[in-house]
């Protein structure tokens, strides 16, 4: 027998983390004893995406394995919190994953499933819970405190000082502006920054935010 890894979610996400987790596994000297699948519960057949065997997560589950990792790439955070859940209930391991060029400083800590794509940078003293998305070129600089399932989209610029809370996203390229040690910038727990937004203040939770200086969409 095995180890089994496993890209779960093969739509845009996953065929762009799947090549990150086929080098993770080259870098590891890890092919030689295992194999790498997408699940994807769309998939009623056992196929192949982008030359990968794809099936849905009860096959994947039926499979004689020495063990089961799995990065779950779903942008959707939510989404990913069931299914984290579904796997440790399941007793297999969530999985990280990042590029051979992502570059992790001192004094880090990232909780398990963490998918930080090439050309990510995660500077010091910054601690990230679950399931945290970095996408390509995005940045978390010293002193952040990131929370379980928050995503960045592609170039996200976290500068030192902040706060992000549980299941807040984050659109391509917004800027967000340092805190200070005594206040830190705080994202709250669901909140949404659009696409390019420079925030320069406290987001509540839920909220979403679009803009230059970012403000709050559809305020009534
Ligand atoms: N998906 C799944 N199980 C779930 C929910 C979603 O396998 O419980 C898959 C879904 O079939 C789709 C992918 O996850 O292929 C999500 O793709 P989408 O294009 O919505 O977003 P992405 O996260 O790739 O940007």
């Amino acid at each position: 027998m095995s180890k089994v890894f496993a890209v779960y979610g093969a739509s845009g996400c996953g065929r762009s983390l799947m090549p990150v987790a086929v080098d993770q596994l080259r870098r590891l000297n890890a092919q030689a004893d295992s194999q790498i699948v997408f699940i994807d519960d769309a998939l009623e057949e056992e196929t192949t995406v982008n030359g990968y065997t794809a099936m849905n997560y009860a096959k994947f589950k039926s499979i004689n394995s020495d063990g089961k990792f799995v990065l779950i790439a779903i942008a959707n955070s939510h989404i990913r919190q069931k299914i984290a859940e579904q796997l440790v209930e399941d007793g297999i391991s969530l999985w990280t994953v990042q590029g051979a060029n992502t570059l992790i400083m001192d004094a880090v800590s990232i909780a398990a499933g963490a998918a930080l794509s090439p050309f990510v940078t995660i500077a010091a003293n910054v601690t990230i819970g679950k399931c945290f998305h970095a996408n390509l070129y995005s940045y978390v600089e010293h002193d952040c405190i990131i929370g379980d399932y928050v995503t960045f989209a592609p170039r996200v610029s976290c500068n030192g000082n902040i706060h992000i809370h549980d299941h807040a996203y984050i659109g391509t390229g917004a800027v967000i502006k340092q805190g200070t040690p005594d206040k830190p910038l705080i994202i709250g727990k669901g909140a949404i920054v659009g696409m390019g937004a420079v925030v320069t203040k406290d987001v509540p939770a839920g909220v979403v935010v679009v803009g230059n200086p970012a403000r709050p969409l559809n305020k009534p």
